[in-house]
C-alpha cells in the first residue's frame, strides 16, 4: 500500500497547475482555479516562478498597449507584432 496513493503526485500538480496558469493570468479563471494554482504555487517554487513570470510579461504587454515607452526599434518591433495579433483576430 502506498502513502501517496490519493495524494496527486507533484508533477501532476504541476500540470494542473501549468494548465491553469494561463487563464488565471489572463484573469479569465474562476476563483477556485485561481485559488488552487495559487495555493499550489506557494508550495512549489517553480511554478511560483512560472506563475510570476507570466504575470509580469502579461503587465508588461499590457503596459505596452497604453503607454509604450521604449526604444523607438523596439516599438517599433512590438507594434508590428500587436498590429499582426490584432490584424489576425479581428473583434
Ligand atoms: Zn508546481
Amino acid at each position: 500500500m502506498h502513502a501517496t496513493a490519493n495524494a496527486p503526485t507533484p508533477d501532476e500538480g504541476c500540470r494542473s497547475a501549468r494548465t491553469a496558469l494561463d487563464a488565471v493570468v489572463d484573469g479569465e479563471a474562476d476563483a477556485l482555479s485561481v485559488a488552487r494554482v495559487e495555493s499550489h504555487a506557494a508550495g512549489c517554487a517553480d511554478c511560483a516562478r512560472a506563475l510570476a513570470a507570466a504575470r509580469g510579461h502579461r503587465r508588461r504587454l499590457r503596459r505596452l498597449g497604453d503607454t509604450a515607452r521604449m526604444p523607438d526599434e523596439a516599438r517599433d518591433r512590438v507594434l508590428h507584432l500587436l498590429r499582426g495579433v490584432r490584424g489576425s483576430s479581428s473583434r
